[in-house]
């Protein structure tokens, strides 16, 4: 999953929240079971034999008028049953199945209504009874999308052009079995005029349904569909061998028109891909591009596909490019980091199951590593962006405090809580930073491995070792953090154990330094914002005085979060307040950047009116040292590791 927006504005700001979650979603996996070795897996998968086909249709008809319905028929035998709505998410890291979009549900056998009871503490457990002679249990239910732009899949993901169908808001499945038992046989009905991309194979086309080849729950639930009346389909390779495709839908039919110089990066990314990993864990691999201002914005990944949302004119716009240029590159890496290989606590047998998240500064950190660094082997971004974005991740590790009380360990263990986090108070609480700060820890083991091996290694053979091996059809191997520790000794002999403890249980008020530093370059500060950060300031609709005055601001005015210690904090500002004027002028912020600018050369401080809710102040920030944006500046005095690690390894 890809959180784009990594501190989202404060809930409640009338600002849309941007969410680009390289997400994670669990596809479909068969799944050997001797593989699957977490006492979770061993224990749920009690059920024995098999259930027989279920049955799902989908009506997406009325989809633009935001509602699915759907009918199931489940071979159940008379007696008591549990059926279970999907709750925790796979990607998503959570428990984040919409349950309270679920509506209209109905329960009969042999056209005869059966009566349902909740479950007084699981939210998300049906109980019947199934009455004497029934074989099977139809179930029908609706689901109610969502408008609401703020949230990963169950956010909104439909308009009246398109739509975004996760399958596991439109199902239930019999508790007590694992998803790899349970085998589901899915037809889809699209409005009229409407065009498709899936990975989920398809039967046949007929009477304006889509029928699709039964199969596991967990391939199903990993199988989403994107559908719409502007559709473009994208071939990146040809001939022999799996196929790839980006398969596109918009509001507009302008916004498909990807560029030729875009299409050959995609290629290329593909081609990286496999220089990187040596194998390839999916029989086909499709990107589900949705470009639209009116649903989420974030990715989550799949075996064989990602769910990739962006705005409308990412395509077009160079700022929105820029600004969305790693999203492809991470969800396609999670194919193999997440996705194959998964954390055993993320590996769980179903969806009631709770996951671990200990591991995701692997299963996230790794992930954006190398999809960061994947982004300018594809020619996405260049080298200068590539380095921008890691500057400003590094300095806002660097500046914000809640690190002396948080250790790293603690937002993977808390991802569940963090996700949804306000970016109010950020600075002092943390965010997910595994995905942040895990680049910067295996930035470091990368140069750590270049530096003992005296170049002869890298962190890519770590991938073809942990990452690699045989091609596979979509599986899961679970790991260990032992299995990463013995893996990176295999790679270069080095204290893996320690170095990595001692990084995840840092409290430490300064973010880990060693990778930048090691690959030849060095965190500074200067006036110049750069064309990166301007357009992920212009994409976010924030401007971030985090490493000047202390404060980052929408647009408007609006102060989502003060850095504890900095002027702004000194000063009395907090988040939330919104700032009217800058010394005595209306506010824009054109003016709040010259107040800033002109402060440097004075002696005066810079004087701003703000709103507490219906109280409006005077504060006085005392700061003089100009805007401050963070950059790399290379170290001459060592080698440029940095421009080794994001060469192309296909030349
Ligand atoms: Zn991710």
């Amino acid at each position: 999953m890809r959180i784009q927006a990594p501190r989202p504005v404060s809930r409640g700001l009338s600002l849309a929240l941007l969410v680009v979650v390289s997400a994670t979603v669990q596809l479909a996996v068969t799944r050997a079971s001797s593989e699957v070795t977490s006492p979770e897996a061993a224990a749920v998968q009690s059920a024995s034999g098999s259930l027989g086909t279920i049955t799902i249709a989908v009506d997406a008809t009325e989809a633009p008028r935001k509602i699915l319905h759907a009918r199931l028929s489940i071979p159940a035998s008379p007696g008591p049953l549990t059926l279970m709505y999907p709750k925790w998410i796979p990607g998503e890291h959570g428990p984040t199945g919409p349950i309270t979009d679920l509506a209209g549900l109905k329960f009969s056998a042999a056209g005869k209504p059966i009566a349902w009871r909740r479950d007084d503490v699981e939210m998300y457990a049906f109980h019947i009874d199934v009455p004497a002679g029934a074989s099977a249990i139809d179930v029908s239910l609706d689901f109610l999308l969502p408008a609401s732009v703020s949230g990963f899949s169950s956010a909104a993901s439909t308009t009246a052009r398109l739509a975004v169908l996760s399958w596991n808001q439109v199902l239930l499945y019999p508790r007590g079995w694992g998803s790899d038992q349970l085998t589901y046989a899915a037809s889809l009905r699209l409005p009229d005029g409407w065009k498709y991309g899936t990975a989920l194979p398809v039967t046949e086309e007929r009477g304006g349904a889509i029928k699709f080849k039964a199969v596991s729950l967990t391939t199903l639930i990993d199988s989403p569909v994107i559908a719409g009346s502007r559709f473009r389909s994208i071939k990146l390779t040809e001939g022999e061998g799996p196929s790839f495709e980006i398969d596109l839908v918009s509001d507009s039919a302008e916004a498909l028109m990807m560029s030729a110089d875009d299409i050959a990066h995609y290629k290329r990314l593909v081609k990286e891909t496999d220089a990187l990993f040596g194998a390839r864990h999916y029989q086909h691999y499709h990107f589900l591009y949705t470009l639209s201002d009116y649903t989420a914005h974030f990715g989550l990944e799949h075996h064989e596909s990602s769910d990739d949302r962006v705005h409308e004119r990412t395509l077009l716009d160079p700022s929105l490019r820029k600004y969305h240029a790693g999203l492809l590159p991470h969800e396609f890496v999670h194919s193999w980091n997440g996705k194959y290989r998964r954390p055993a606590g993320l590996a769980t047998p179903d969806y009631e199951q709770p996951m671990k998240g200990e591991l995701l500064w692997v299963y996230e950190g790794l992930t954006e590593y190398l999809g960061d660094i994947l982004t300018p082997r594809s020619g996405l971004w260049s080298p200068e962006e590539y380095r921008d974005n890691l500057a400003r991740i590094a300095a806002y590790l660097d500046r914000y405090p809640g690190r002396t009380w948080r250790p790293l360990q603690d937002t993977t263990v808390a991802a569940q809580l963090l996700y949804s986090a306000s970016s109010a108070g950020a600075s002092s609480r943390r965010g997910v930073d595994f995905y942040d700060e895990g680049e910067l820890i295996w930035l470091e083991a990368d140069v750590i491995i270049r530096q003992k091996t005296n170049g002869a290694r890298s962190l890519d053979d770590f991938c073809r070792r942990f990452h690699g091996g045989q091609s596979t059809p979509p599986m899961v191997k679970p790991y260990t953090f032992d299995d990463v520790v013995n893996t990176l000794n295999d790679v270069a002999p080095y204290d893996w154990r320690g170095f990595l403890t001692t990084r995840l249980n840092s409290t430490e008020p300064h973010a880990p330094m060693g990778g930048i530093n090691g690959a030849g370059w060095k965190l500074v500060y200067t006036d110049v914002q750069g064309d990166y950060l301007s357009a992920y300031e212009q994409v976010k609709k924030t401007a971030d005085f985090s490493f000047s005055l202390g404060v980052l601001v929408v647009e408007d005015g609006t102060i989502v979060d003060v850095v504890p210690g900095t002027t702004a904090a000194q000063a009395g500002l907090g988040p939330g307040m919104k700032i009217t004027a800058v010394n005595s002028r209306r506010y824009s912020l054109t003016i709040l950047r010259e107040a800033v600018r002109a402060a440097k050369t004075s002696k005066a401080p810079i004087e701003l009116q703000a709103e507490n809710a219906e109280v409006s102040s005077s504060y006085k920030l005392d700061y003089h040292d100009g805007e401050r944006f963070p950059h790399l500046e290379r170290d001459s005095s060592k080698p440029d590791l940095l421009g080794k690690i994001i060469e192309e390894l296909i030349h």
